[in-house]
């Protein structure tokens, strides 16, 4: 084992500035779940995204795609589609409401839900006697999927989008940002993410409305009167003032961090454009900007059988560096095994031989000829 320091696949990254704004709540005494660091987080995130946005801040971006479903009126036994190549926060909230999730294989461009299959997917809920409530759609990796095409899919059938932008802030397609493609948009804040608040998510709504309610299922649904009083069941999802307040100082630093991590794209491409059976996940076309939060990569030998990006896993571990398999695809997680699932085998293909490589905006130069030297020898030695 390697006595170097560990290096991360995306960890915190501060700005040096959010102490400013913590320290703010605490002179305040705004230690609760709402507050100026609240409020103004909320503004910063609109300002960001553009596009007459309203943003209510959550606990975490599980919290808002689970909001989000209550909003559309998911309820026992509707159906849900998903695309299958995501993390289990896109899927779960699914099981929350009681919805019966229906997943979708990927497309090879940029690995996000497959148009075709999506269609399919729809058409099979309407046989089985009813629409889907939702289309869970996700810009996996940082890389938007195809917005165009989706859409005109999801409006066919009239099927509203909650669009999964957790690992996509920064990102756009055709110049529109990412969290702003769904009918409601979702970003998290977790530890891992291009901005984080320790843990937190929001929702991006279309108008005020919208955003009230959010904001209302997410402080326990409390009627206007002097005592509680509650006609619906709410929940306590509300971002901490504390929270929001590493927010806004990682929000001062976000134009940056995109170009971090853009740049370390662009380092992998340097490295990979050198092996062919290396295929690094990249924007399709100039309609596609990625804030490549994180970089992954297939690696396919045709004569050999044997899984070359586990073998790589292994090399860099020796190193003390962290890389992962892509994520797991839903249809094949013994948690939804029962579930429909339309498509062919690109998810499971992209799972079985991708990995994911140390992406964090706070790589260091010997950090990145770290990572090099292991590639080029693994590639040496297979
Ligand atoms: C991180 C993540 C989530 C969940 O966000 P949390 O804030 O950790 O609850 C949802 N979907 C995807 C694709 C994610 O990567």
């Amino acid at each position: 084992m390697s006595d170097q320091s560990k290096i991360w696949l995306s960890s915190p990254h501060m700005s040096g500035n959010e102490m400013k704004y913590v320290q703010q709540a605490f002179d305040g005494n705004w230690i609760a779940p709402l507050g100026p660091n609240v409020d103004g987080f909320e503004k910063d995130l609109e300002k960001f995204l553009g596009q007459n946005t309203h943003v209510a801040a959550v606990s975490s971006g599980t919290a808002a795609i689970h909001l989000a479903l209550v909003m559309l009126g998911v309820e026992k036994e509707d159906f849900v589609i998903c695309q299958s190549l995501t993390f289990s926060a896109s899927a779960n909230p699914i099981l929350y409401v009681g919805g019966i999730p229906i997943f979708v294989d990927s497309e090879p461009d940029t690995w996000n839900i497959c148009p075709n299959a999506l269609e399919d997917a729809i058409k099979y809920c309407i046989q089985k006697g009813k629409k889907p409530k939702a289309i869970i759609t996700v810009c996996l990796y940082g890389m938007p999927y195809k917005v165009d095409e989706v859409k005109q899919v999801a409006e066919k059938y009239g099927v509203p989008i909650i669009e999964d932008s957790a690992e996509a802030l920064g990102s756009s397609y055709k110049g529109q940002k990412s969290g702003t493609f769904g009918d409601i948009s979702v970003l998290s804040f977790n530890g891992n993410k291009i901005i984080t608040t320790s843990g937190g998510g929001a929702l991006v709504l279309k108008d005020e409305i919208y955003k009230k309610k959010a904001v209302f299922l997410s402080t326990q649904a409390k009627d206007d009167a002097p005592h509680y009083q509650h006609s619906i069941m709410g929940y306590n999802y509300r971002l901490s003032n504390v929270c929001a307040g590493i927010g806004r100082g990682q929000m001062e630093v976000l134009e940056l961090r995109i170009q971090q991590r853009r740049e370390n794209h662009t380092y992998y491409k340097e490295i990979f454009t050198k092996f062919d059976s290396a295929k690094l996940l990249t924007e399709p076309n100039d309609d596609y900007f990625s804030n490549h939060w994180i970089n992954a990569v297939i690696l396919k030998h045709d004569e050999k059988t044997e899984s070359l990006s586990e073998k790589l896993r292994d090399a860099f571990k020796l190193e003390n560096i962290e890389s992962r398999p892509l994520w797991k695809p839903m249809h094949l997680q013994p948690l939804f095994d029962k579930a429909p699932y339309f498509g062919s085998n690109f998810a499971e293909d992209f799972f079985h031989h991708g990995l994911c490589l140390p992406s964090g905006s706070n790589l260091t130069e010997k950090d990145k000829s770290r990572i090099e030297n292991v590639i080029i020898n693994f590639f040496k030695k297979n």
